[in-house]
């Protein structure tokens, strides 16, 4: 592939800290390839203090654009030109894309959980969807569910620090979206299971399931689960966390993280090149 590199190639980034391990250059570099667009993607270790910089390198450079992660997607904001009304909302990006010179900030997250289901015939528009989280994923699922059209979102979290982001951000869904959000706290095991009573989904966006979390699932009744919900895990690995285990003995629906994270990534090659990523392509590739 290196060989194909030409001086009309364009860069794409990555700027986070730690993201070596990253499986992104992978998969994004892979899907160029084949839809044969000329576009490099790299990682690029960028800390915070080094965030501003990196940006005005960015424009100086004409990077096509860059995906965010941790721990920059918030910062990363204030130095943009335009951020799309879903990154207002949530008060993070991670996807930017320059447009001549205009630095304009997305967030794929909830995009790709929302287009996941879809795929998967999964219909929550205009119903109700069971959140447990609060965190950098929980916060974008609920705000693209809310602009997606889903009607109510009961959202579950520990009274930790991401307790009050959330609260603030259920705020904002109330005031500039159709949907109704709610916010209580995960010990209240008997609101729980009365929010997933009336929930078509049930999304667990907290890393209650996978490394050092592995086993462990935050629901350990299975009657909480009918059969009629769809459950739904942002945790990719390991492929069926205990909650999707418990899920599947009910007779659950269930769907994974690999969804929300492929898709976000189409969505994310969608913005910078303007083409549709042969998904299943990528899913045979990586295996
Ligand atoms: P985060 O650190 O921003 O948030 C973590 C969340 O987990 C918070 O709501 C926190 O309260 C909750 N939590 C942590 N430990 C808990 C415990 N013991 N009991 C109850 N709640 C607990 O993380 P994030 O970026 O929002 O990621 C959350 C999960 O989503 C992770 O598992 C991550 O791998 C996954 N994720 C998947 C994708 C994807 O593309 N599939 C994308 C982003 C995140």
């Amino acid at each position: 592939m290196r060989e194909n590199i030409d001086g009309h190639f364009l860069l794409i980034g990555l700027m986070a800290y730690p993201i070596r391990h990253s499986l992104s250059p992978k998969m994004q570099n892979i899907l160029y390839s084949k839809l044969d667009v000329p576009y490099v993607y790299l990682a690029f270790e960028v800390t915070q203090d080094k965030l501003e910089d990196a940006v005005k390198g960015m424009r100086a450079l004409g990077l096509r654009g860059s995906a965010v992660s941790m721990p920059n997607k918030q910062l990363v904001c204030q130095f943009l030109d335009k951020l799309t009304p879903a990154v207002e909302m949530i008060g993070a990006c991670n996807t930017i894309s320059n447009d001549d010179g205009v630095l304009t900030g997305y967030n794929t997250d909830g995009m790709g959980y929302m287009r996941s289901l879809k795929e998967a015939g999964v219909d929550v528009i205009g119903k109700k969807m069971t959140l447990i989280g609060a965190g950098g994923a929980a916060s974008a699922i609920a705000v693209q569910a809310a602009l997606d059209g889903v009607k109510e979102l009961a959202i579950f979290n520990q009274k930790d620090d991401c307790y009050d982001k959330i609260v603030e951000i259920a705020k904002r869904i109330n005031e500039k979206t159709k949907c109704k959000a709610t916010v209580y706290d995960l010990a209240d095991q008997d609101q729980l299971r009365k929010a997933l009573s009336g929930s078509t989904v049930l999304c667990n966006a907290t890393g209650v399931g996978m490394k050092p979390l592995e086993g462990q699932s935050l629901i350990t009744d299975p009657s909480m689960l009918r059969k009629e919900l769809v459950v739904s895990d942002c945790i990719y690995s390991p492929r069926k966390t205990k909650l999707l285990e418990i899920a599947e003995s009910q007779g659950c629906k269930t769907l994974n993280g690999i969804g929300m994270m492929l898709w976000q990534g189409h969505a994310q090659i969608k913005i910078w090149t303007g083409q549709d990523a042969p998904i299943d392509y990528v899913k045979e590739k990586m295996g």
